[in-house]
């Protein structure tokens, strides 16, 4: 193989590869990591592919290896352009998803004199020319950024690559240093014998400095130095306890550099799997079964969807098949959404797997994430877990793939481009190595659920929760119809039946968590009376109220109508109901329960990096009775003093302008269910809406995802949404509201045309409109849908021009 195709770092590369001459004597491997001439830089490469021939006639040759091993394994090489394809992304963005933290760095050049200048004939030099030969020769090196900054940019780079061609300097190399902040952690010293430390702990008990004596005593027990965070946990002492010992010269605090580690081995101890119940028994064989075959076939299958409800076992099923995937001399990835890696959960895959669990995420900083990446691909660990990005982890011999809550939203990065699915990527993955699958979740996306109905993977069902011992029922739910509370008088927040129920719970000493889910921006407007909302009637989404110009606006395809002055249901005045947000709330919920302490949870109040933890812990420590919040608190928490969830309005998830909107209005309140009930009271839900009717309520109350699923597949159906179809969407970006929105009619023209053109009869368009979010950091955003049987097929021929940002498979429209 003579030439190879490489992925360039520029961004005008594209979804191309490029094709260079392999120097002789230059072993390059697929995945490896190369320079390359590109224009006049050079750049950073990944070789994809070795050929016998180029893809075209002029190639230039590879300058130089970065590194002496691949960085990508042959399937992360498909995988990257698999991604770039379908997500219609740069290939190097797909690639570099994929390389060591910190890779994509600055390359900088550096000059150093020929080993042979000094035997050449200098004489037909320039003054100029001599002057930087000189000053190389005086050094190992000079970086070409200096020289620019003596010689200004043209001048030092034209005498270089002067004094290069002719063979009397060369060229070299290095990428700018990764900058690592060390972490520095206090450590307290012991500067007393044992008999001495047993004298001062008795001289202080006499004091009655019981605080100082007992730091004394554990540090005396330890007789090493001890970091000041763990003296702190293990004995509860302030600081000034600490200084105290300090000043009386019993002890030193010192700054010590610290490796920072995403978790502590040192407390956690071994655990052994559980003895499985027959439901868990029953999944973990058929994946034994999925892990074992070498091919998937129909009787063994590779992709299974684990569905049970929180608390039902899932975890322990995939340790077990994680276990027999190691004991099978493969390795796994686990993902979990973000905010479920906490400390609880790394700590059950650690006590399982001791020193072989590789934690990735974003609180290391760069230099330990490349460390992690470099031991991760040397085969350190048998489990990688991480959050969506932890699917390019570096980890060889892939056996299994666990995504746990698979139906979170997420897993698909929307914000940067390749705006991937974690979960989609995973399953290509599986595909590529060979390894299997598991999809976990007690409510899964109902794409999943139709792909496993099809057959494409297979369903294994935990029907109950794990009860080791007695309590921890599944809560009662009750439904409140908001419309009675008005026929019956009561205007407030709060239904009769929630106010009595909070009041009940705080005067019992128990907590209570007001549930409210609303995002901001633009919101729907509701019959005050009778609850009924306007829809698009093309569409079926709740139309928008645009507050400066009083309308109604359909953010799928832009249909707009005035407010009416009467509700078309019940004739009443009372229309434009716009809803609350968390403030009112928490003003109303003082007003209410003026004896309740309240806490505020909400992405306004939580935005600093830690924020929410502390709010948490504040409330798990009985700082506060009531807690409000959004959707953040429905997840991973265990509160057990918790024995009262009033979700306030179901309604908010359930119009937003989006088709998910049933599914998502689902999944939260089955979310904020499973949180309450976890201790051992019970627990009560109530939730109030105008809707109790609704299926998406109805089957959240009853826990019957079944119930649901077959109301929503079915509208899905009908209304011709995913997973019947796929959907792309096309958003325009410009600081012009009427040039956003013609640019947007403009791109809607040449779509259709194309299509028409190439006769494609599976292909529809819809909008544009303006986004639902209209309006983001200053530019306006105008968007089009795109829906049909492969969308991301089509737009691979349509070069996009700037402005737009094209999004495959987007999980929200809202
Ligand atoms: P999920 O992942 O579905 O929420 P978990 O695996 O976390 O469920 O299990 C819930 C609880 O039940 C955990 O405390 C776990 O330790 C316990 N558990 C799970 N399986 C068993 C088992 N077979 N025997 C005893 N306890 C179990
Ligand atoms: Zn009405
Ligand atoms: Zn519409």
């Amino acid at each position: 193989m003579e030439y190879a195709e490489v992925s360039v770092n520029s961004p005008v590369a594209q979804r191309c590869t490029f094709s260079y001459a392999i120097p002789l004597g230059l072993g390059i491997q697929v995945g490896q990591a190369v320079l390359v001439p590109f224009g006049d830089k050079e750049l950073q490469g990944i070789v994809l592919e070795l050929t016998p021939h180029p893809a075209v006639t002029e190639t230039r040759e590879i300058t130089g290896i970065i590194e002496p091993y691949p960085l990508l394994s042959a399937s992360q090489v498909a995988l990257a352009r698999w991604i770039s394809d379908y997500y219609l992304s740069p290939l190097f963005e797909a690639v570099a998803l994929m390389l060591p933290p910190g890779f994509k760095r600055k390359l900088i050049t550096y000059l150093l004199a020929s080993p042979a200048h000094c035997e050449k004939d200098l004489s037909s030099l320039t003054r100029e020319q001599v002057y930087v030969l000189d000053l190389l020769s005086g050094m190992d090196r000079v970086s070409l950024k200096e020289l620019e900054k003596s010689l200004g940019r043209k001048r030092a780079q034209s005498l270089t690559s002067q004094l290069v061609r002719r063979g009397l300097a060369v060229r070299s190399y290095e990428l700018e240093a990764v900058r690592v902040k060390p972490k520095l952690a206090a450590y307290l010293n012991l500067k007393l014998s044992t008999d001495e430390a047993q004298l001062e702990i008795a001289r202080l008990l006499k004091k009655r400095a019981l605080k100082q004596a007992a730091l004394l005593s554990f540090l005396a027990l330890k007789s090493r130095p001890v970091a000041w965070a763990e003296a702190r946990r293990e004995t509860n002492c302030g600081k000034r306890v600490a200084s105290a010992l300090a000043s009386q010269g019993l002890v030193t605090i010192q700054p010590v550099e610290v490796r920072r580690q995403p978790f502590s081995y040192h407390d956690i101890s071994r655990q052994e799997p559980l003895s499985l119940t027959a439901a868990q028994k029953k999944a973990l064989a058929e994946i034994k079964s999925g892990l074992e075959a070498k091919n998937g076939t129909e009787a063994a299958p590779r992709v299974f969807l684990l569905h049970g409800v929180t608390g039902s076992g899932k975890t322990e099923v995939y340790l077990q098949a994680l276990a027999h995937t190691v004991k099978l001399g493969r390795k796994g990835i686990v993902l979990v959404p973000e905010i479920a890696l906490t400390p609880q959960t790394i700590e059950r895959f650690a006590a399982r797997f001791p020193q072989r669990v590789a934690v990735l995420h974003s609180k290391l900083s760069m230099g330990e994430q490349f460390d992690e990446w470099q031991r991760i691909r040397k085969g350190d660990f048998d489990v990688v877990i991480g959050p969506r990005s932890a699917i390019f982890a570096p980890q060889p011999n892939l056996g299994l793939l666990v995504i746990d809550e698979e139906h979170e939203w997420t897993y698909k990065q929307t914000d940067t481009s390749p705006r991937y699915q974690a979960r989609h990527v995973a399953l290509k993955l599986a595909e590529l190595t060979g390894a299997a699958v598991i999809l976990g979740s007690a409510t899964p996306d109902v794409e999943t659920f139709h792909y496993a109905q099809r057959g494409d993977y297979r369903r294994l069902e935990l029907p109950e929760r794990v009860v080791p011992d007695e309590g921890s029922p599944l809560p009662e739910v009750e439904i409140v119809d908001l419309r009675e509370e008005l026929k019956a008088g009561n205007r407030s927040i709060f239904s009769r039946s929630l106010s009595q129920a909070v009041t009940k719970a705080t005067g019992h000493k128990e907590q209570v968590i007001l549930f409210l889910n609303r995002r901001g921006g633009a919101t729907f407007i509701q019959c005050r009376n009778c609850g009924y909302v306007l829809t698009c009637r093309r569409c079926a989404v709740p139309l928008t109220y645009h507050f400066d110009r009083d309308i109604l606006v359909c953010h799928q395809c832009n249909y707009r109508m005035a407010v009416p002055q009467t509700c078309p249901q019940c004739l009443s005045r009372r229309i434009k109901f716009l809803g609350i947000g968390t403030q009112k709330l928490e003003q109303a919920a003082t007003e209410s329960f003026p004896q309740a302490r309240l806490l505020r949870w909400d992405s306004d109040a939580t935005k600093g990096k830690d924020a929410h933890w502390e709010i948490l812990n504040r409330f798990r420590t009985h700082e506060a009775d009531i807690l409000i919040g959004t959707q953040m608190i429905a997840k991973g928490l265990d509160l057990p003093l918790v024995t009262l969830v009033g979700v306030v309005n179901a309604d908010i998830s359930l119009n937003l302008p989006d088709f998910r909107a049933g599914e998502r209005t689902f999944q939260l309140l089955s979310q904020v269910l499973g949180r309450a009930g976890r201790g051992t009271s019970g627990g009560k839900v109530i939730i109030q809406t105008y809707f109790p009717e609704h299926y998406a309520i109805q089957a959240a109350a009853k826990h019957d995802y079944a119930l649901f699923y077959e109301q929503e597949i079915g509208y899905r159906h009908e209304l011709r949404n995913p997973p019947f179809t796929r959907l792309a969407r096309l958003t325009y970006r410009h600081t012009s509201d009427i040039l956003c929105q013609r640019g947007a009619e403009r791109m809607r023209q040449r779509l259709s045309e194309e299509i028409a053109s190439q006769g494609i009869d599976n292909l529809s368009l819809i909008g544009p409109a303006p986004a639902f979010i209209h309006r983001l950091r200053g530019r306006f955003r105008w968007h089009l849908i795109l829906r049909g049987a492969e969308p991301s097929v089509f737009l691979s021929t349509i070069p996009m021009p700037p402005g737009w940002v094209v999004d495959i498979d987007p999980v929200g429209l809202a």
